[in-house]
Formats: structure tokens, C-alpha cells, sequence
């Protein structure tokens, strides 16, 4: 017991960590059980996958190491650790949509904390980011749903992509991923599927989890075409979506002739004190491309010239009615798409999480349900970031996220704890060491654990 720890208040308790994982357990438990007389419990083997992304271990082997760890029991209500092969064995056989409810259990409560009213951007809507990520690539190993492209030299790679989605804001680095929709080869297919057609489930599925939520989508180049756009029309979503010169030829004519004609619209403001200056440039209802004229989209370029002569240029596309009181905004929010990239993808990649580690394949399902049990703990990281004043100190304190999980991870092997938020109460507030005495006395570590400051 720590008798200097000041005292935390705790907002919205529901959001802490602790409270979350009891949401996902309940979900789980909730699962269809299919096999007769299982070893370990469906629910068990779920949760030990999103304890292995919670602590981000390296390897499911480090993860064994775990076994007798008291605190999977009182953390993540783990009575035992499946050996990592029944581990591999019970996830292989996961239908991945059996998971796409728990993102929404964990961002409801986030919704009625009335967190996500932050994340309001436009006209009542939320701005949600889509992009395809891949996130495992072999020569050799393979699944039933791998995707396969024939490489330069002749041989054929095997891959997994996904189409992740997340509520972002210009204003927060937090993210909060929806569940994201696998881009594999379909049960029974033998054709590749592509990005275009995950997003097409992606959105049907969205408005069954989600049927009231408005958004705004902002996607990068790739997604700019007639039968996306139709897509996000017929899931009743607004669009911000990135188009290129070089891929939208007749798009560009029309604007460059809008140009000629006075038609194009503006505002520009110059930064006097570094000389840089800035214009936003709209013409309403342009068509999208030659091929499909009765798409009509709104167009906006944005354009920043600094000091020495260099330029930038950014265009968009949206069905958003563009005026010059909301240009500015229409691009912040066509620019706030690299979040899904940045705080999202590379986030996972490099600050942890090991995405793109092969922590095993399974023959049919196992590389999308740790992929998504992954996701699943990045959210609930997230919403530490975003909502747990705690979290926040224990990182503050810590400095580079690495660093912080390091400390989680060695406290977690080190003492005895009930809760994940005692283990941030330690890092914030010290931990006070076993003495020698009390080690003679094979006093337990727990009693030694300086963390509870309730
Ligand atoms: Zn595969």
C-alpha cells in the first residue's frame, strides 16, 4: 500500500480497461461452442488471444511462459493457458464474423460516456477513415483464404489484407477502429477478392452494427470510382475521397474548364509572417469520370505555397455541398484519412503490437482472428489513451509507448495484481520493493505490490 498516493478520480469508470475486457468476456461467452467435450473453452482461448495483444508479447511462446501467471486470472479471468498449439488449433476454426460484435460492445459505452460527441466533425457526422493493410505475405505458408499474386521471378506469394475503419478527428491522435472487414479469398472461391468488394461488405455490415451512426468517409484515390461511390450512397454514407490527376483525366478537364469559364469558386489566406500562402478551390457538381455521367460529385483542390516557391497540392472529391464557409473543412477532413494509415496501421507495425508478425497461420481462419483479436486490443488501448486519465500519466511517465508496455508487461510477470488498473497505478505512483525480511518471511509479492490507491 502506497500511503503517499494521492487520490484518482476515476471518470467513467466503464471505460478503463478492466471494465472493457469484462465487456469482451461476456461476448465471447456468448459464442456458439462447437466442438463435444472441448479442453479449453472457446471464450478462454479468445481471451488469451487478446491478453497476448494486451500485453504485446512478442511470440505465442513468451506468451506460454505465462502459464501459472496469477494475474490472467484476476485480469483477464483466465483459469488456465491453452498450450500454444490448442491455442492455434481452437482460433483456426473461429469464423471471423463471429468477432465483428465485440467492437461494437466496446464503442457502445464509449458512445454513452458521450466521448464520441468529440469526434462530431461536419454537419452532425462523424469522419470515418477506410484503407485496405496487408498484414501477412509468405512463399510457403499458406491458408484456404490466402490471396495470390505471381511474383517477378515466377514463384507465387500468399497473402492477408483487411479493410481497416476508424472514427478519427483532425483534432485527436486517438482512433477508434470499427471492426475492420477481411480482404481474402471467400469461402469457396477461387478467384482473389479485392478491396473494393470487402468495402462493399464492409458497408452493408456497418449499417446492420451501425444503422443510425453519420459519417462522413474519407478514402484515399483508389476509392474514387462510379461503383464505390454508388456503394457508400446506397449505405447512406457522405464521402470525402481523394482523386489524382493521372487517374481522373476527364474530372480535371471539367475543372480546368470550370477554371476558364469563372466557374470555380475560392478562398485564400496569405501567413504574413512566413510569407506562405494557402487556397481552397471548389466547383460543384462535376462528373466523377466519362465512362459514368450521371455521377456527380463536388470537387475541391487544396493548395499551400510556401516561401521558397515549393507547392502542394491535394483534391478531393465529396458529395458534401461545398461553400466557402466549409471548404476548409471539407479538405481537413479529406487530409485527416492518413490517420488510418498513421496512428493506425503504422502504430500497430511499429510501436508494439507486432502486426505483420506471423504468430501462426492456421489452415483456414487463424491469421484474420489474431489479426482481429489484435485490432480488438488496439481499441481498447485507444480508448485508454482517449478516456483513462491513469493511462495517460503511466505513458506521460514512461515516454515512448514501447517503454510503457515494457513496464506493463514487467509488472504483470513481476507482482500480483487485481486489476490492469492497478498496474498503471504502480507505474504512475511507484511500487515499493520487497524488503529482505519479508522475503525471508516468503511473504507473498503481492503484499509488497505498493498499488491500490482506492
Ligand atoms: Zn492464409
Amino acid at each position: 500500500m502506497l500511503p503517499t498516493a494521492p487520490v484518482v478520480r476515476r471518470p467513467r469508470r466503464y471505460l478503463h480497461f478492466d471494465a472493457l475486457v469484462q465487456r469482451v468476456r461476456q461476448r465471447f461467452q456468448k459464442l456458439p461452442e462447437q466442438r463435444r467435450a472441448p479442453t479449453f473453452a472457446l471464450a478462454d482461448t479468445l481471451m488469451a488471444g487478446l491478453a497476448l495483444f494486451s500485453l504485446k508479447d512478442p511470440s505465442l511462446l513468451a506468451f506460454q511462459r505465462r502459464a501459472l501467471d496469477h494475474n490472467l486470472h484476476t485480469v483477464f479471468g483466465l483459469p488456465a493457458v491453452p498450450s500454444d498449439s490448442q491455442m492455434r488449433a481452437i482460433l483456426d476454426d473461429v469464423d471471423p464474423a463471429a468477432l465483428r460484435p465485440v467492437f461494437r460492445d466496446v464503442l457502445r459505452p464509449v458512445q454513452r460516456g458521450k466521448v464520441l460527441e468529440d469526434y462530431v466533425f461536419l454537419n452532425g457526422c462523424y469522419l470515418l477513415a477506410l484503407d485496405g493493410v496487408e498484414y501477412f505475405c509468405s512463399q510457403q505458408v499458406h491458408c484456404a483464404h490466402c490471396l495470390t499474386r505471381q511474383q517477378r521471378n515466377g514463384t507465387v506469394a500468399y497473402y492477408h489484407q483487411l479493410l481497416g475503419a476508424a472514427l478519427v478527428h483532425p483534432d485527436f491522435p486517438e482512433v477508434l477502429p470499427l471492426a475492420p472487414e477481411p480482404i481474402q479469398r471467400q469461402d469457396g472461391q477461387h478467384k482473389n477478392d479485392c478491396e473494393r468488394n470487402a468495402a462493399r461488405r464492409w458497408l452493408q455490415q456497418f449499417r446492420k452494427d451501425h444503422p443510425h451512426l453519420p459519417v462522413i468517409v474519407t478514402e484515399d484515390a483508389l476509392s474514387s470510382n462510379a461503383p464505390h461511390v454508388r456503394d457508400l450512397q446506397a449505405a447512406h454514407c457522405h464521402f470525402i475521397l481523394g482523386v489524382k490527376r493521372g487517374d481522373h483525366p476527364y474530372l480535371f478537364e471539367q475543372f480546368e474548364q470550370g477554371l476558364l469559364a469563372d466557374q470555380v469558386q475560392g478562398v485564400h489566406e496569405q501567413d504574413t509572417r512566413t510569407g506562405a500562402s494557402r487556397s481552397w478551390l471548389f466547383v460543384n457538381g462535376l462528373r466523377l469520370n466519362e465512362s459514368n455521367q450521371e455521377v456527380l460529385v463536388n470537387f475541391v483542390m487544396a493548395l499551400e505555397f510556401e516561401a521558397d516557391d515549393s507547392a502542394h497540392e491535394w483534391t478531393w472529391v465529396t458529395d458534401l455541398g461545398v461553400r466557402r464557409g466549409n471548404v476548409r473543412q471539407v479538405a481537413r477532413g479529406g487530409r485527416t484519412r492518413w490517420r488510418i494509415e498513421n496512428e493506425t496501421f503504422n502504430t500497430l507495425k511499429n510501436q508494439g503490437y507486432h502486426f505483420a508478425h506471423n504468430y501462426g497461420h492456421g489452415d483456414n481462419h487463424l491469421a484474420v482472428v489474431l489479426a482481429l483479436l489484435m485490432m480488438l486490443a488496439f481499441l481498447i488501448d485507444q480508448v485508454q489513451q482517449k478516456c483513462n486519465p491513469l493511462f495517460r500519466q503511466a505513458w506521460h511517465k514512461k515516454g515512448p509507448k514501447c517503454e510503457l508496455w515494457e513496464t506493463v508487461r514487467h509488472l504483470f510477470a513481476s507482482f500480483e495484481v487485481s486489476s490492469m488498473q492497478e498496474i498503471y497505478e504502480a507505474i504512475v505512483y511507484g511500487y515499493v520493493r520487497p524488503q529482505l525480511q519479508a522475503l525471508d518471511a516468503q511473504t507473498p509479492a503481492s503484499q509488497a505490490v505498493a498499488s491500490d490507491t482506492s
